[in-house]
């Protein structure tokens, strides 16, 4: 992941005429920190952790990115994250920069109690290193709302004062912002309209859409795509995959939520039908959604591809083969680092409340996040238009001009 991050930015900046040293300074990281946690756990035992912090660049503003608590955690894996985190919020074209941390640790294996020691003790190794104005950290993959809080009460205990925009992705009651839940499955969705305007100015286009994986991104995304009258056709989870068989096919998407709710699974009681999970990947529909997890686009099923739009929702889902192969059949990527911004642009909305002490109703912050995404997405679809390149291509080109190049 890594070596693929840093080969794509090599390549990417060689072309746009970057010396390669100006390259090679910018994919190293501004300062990476690798670090010991001892967890106490409650047999007695002592669990000696491994944890990380990359802060990668930090030339458009404080680094930002998210925390991960997993096993298979490593510091390449963070290394990479936090490059592709800055050139996401190069994207978006908002002030901060990029990092992640992690620790490796399988957090399912800890009680509430050590993982809250754990949480505070993270925290307590990076105080003097993260805050509001230098390193804003964030959930991520088994990270959560109640994790960030404890981060902060550890944070703010260390500093002796409030400091709430040290850390975002807090829950609404402790100054976190209205919208952040639907922000990346919403912004998807604002990138998508505008790709659909672009493609049919004078149209009001709807489009049939299938989404693997229906937890947080994915159901806000099938839920805004309603609003907008598509028909979303197909939704799946780590379990199954259904799909609609009414006149239209189309699934009710608050029914098949409250269906999943009930029974931990995706399923419709009126009218679904099952297919497998592979098969949702192949329908025949107009916008194919990933927003599960990484590489499930990859050469084994790129052929059977029948979507003519892609909107990569989750981090990494096609591999660079696909992606050539696709993008050569003509199928429209809209990549993830520009698709998925959603998340990061309302962390920064979180963040700049926190500073002010202004709190924003949910209207504003999504009409913020409007504006962003619209923004960014032009600037990306009016440099691939200009260059003749890619969407992907042409967001890594407006974001390495950003960050190497700054006006
Ligand atoms: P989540 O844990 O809420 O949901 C993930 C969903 O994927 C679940 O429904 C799960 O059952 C499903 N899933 C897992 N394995 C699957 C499989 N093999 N096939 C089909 N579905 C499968 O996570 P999320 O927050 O919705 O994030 C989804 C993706 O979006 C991740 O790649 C994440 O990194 C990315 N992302 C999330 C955010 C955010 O704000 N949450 C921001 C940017 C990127």
């Amino acid at each position: 992941m890594l070596e693929s991050a840093q080969n794509l930015i090599r390549t990417i900046g060689e072309r746009m005429g970057y010396e390669k040293s100006k390259i090679e300074q910018f994919i190293a990281p501004e300062m990476a920190f690798e670090f010991s946690i001892p967890l106490e756990k409650e047999d007695g035992t002592t669990e000696v952790l491994t944890g990380y912090r990359i802060q990668h660049n930090s030339s458009r503003g404080p680094y930002k990115g998210g925390i991960r608590f997993h096993q298979d955690t490593s510091r390449e894996e963070v290394q990479a994250l936090a490059i592709l985190m800055s050139i996401k919020t190069a994207v978006a074209n908002i002030p901060m920069g990029g990092g992640k941390g992690g620790v490796r640790v399988n957090p399912k294996k800890l009680t509430q109690s050590e993982l809250k020691q754990l949480s505070k003790r993270f925290a307590a190794k990076l105080a003097h290193v993260i805050g509001e104005d230098i390193d804003i950290p964030a959930p991520d993959v088994n990270t959560n709302a109640t994790i960030m809080q404890w981060m902060l009460e550890e944070y703010e205990k260390i500093h002796g004062k409030k400091e709430p925009a040290a850390f975002t992705g807090k829950s609404v009651s402790n100054g976190g912002s209205l919208g952040r839940t639907e922000a990346t499955g919403y912004g998807g969705v604002i990138a998508l309209q505008e790709l659909l305007h672009k493609l049919q100015p004078n149209k009001q286009s709807k489009v049939t859409v299938a989404i693997q994986g229906f937890g947080n991104v994915g159901y806000y995304f099938a839920k805004a795509a309603v609003c907008e009258g598509h028909t979303v056709v197909a939704v799946s989870d780590s379990k199954g995959a259904i799909t609609g068989n009414g006149s239209d096919n189309g699934l009710d998407i608050p029914l098949v939520h409250e269906c999943k709710k009930k029974q931990g699974s995706v399923c419709d009681s009126t009218k679904g039908k099952t297919i497998s999970n592979d098969d949702l990947l192949e329908l025949p529909v107009d916008v194919l959604v990933p927003a599960a997890l990484e590489n499930v686009i990859h050469e084994k099923n790129m052929e059977k591809i029948q979507a003519k739009i892609i909107v990569e929702m989750a981090n990494g889902p096609t591999t660079e083969a696909a992606r050539q192969y696709l993008i050569s059949k003509g199928v429209l990527i809209l990549p993830d680092v520009l698709a998925n911004a959603g998340g990061v642009i309302v962390s920064y909305l979180e963040w700049v409340q926190g500073k002010q002490g202004i709190w924003w109703t949910q209207a504003d912050v999504i009409n913020r996040l409007n504006e962003i995404m619209r923004a960014s997405f032009e600037d990306i679809w009016s440099h691939s238009k200009k260059q003749s390149v890619d969407l992907t291509t042409a967001a890594f080109e407006v974001a390495i001009q950003r960050l190497l190049s700054p006006k």
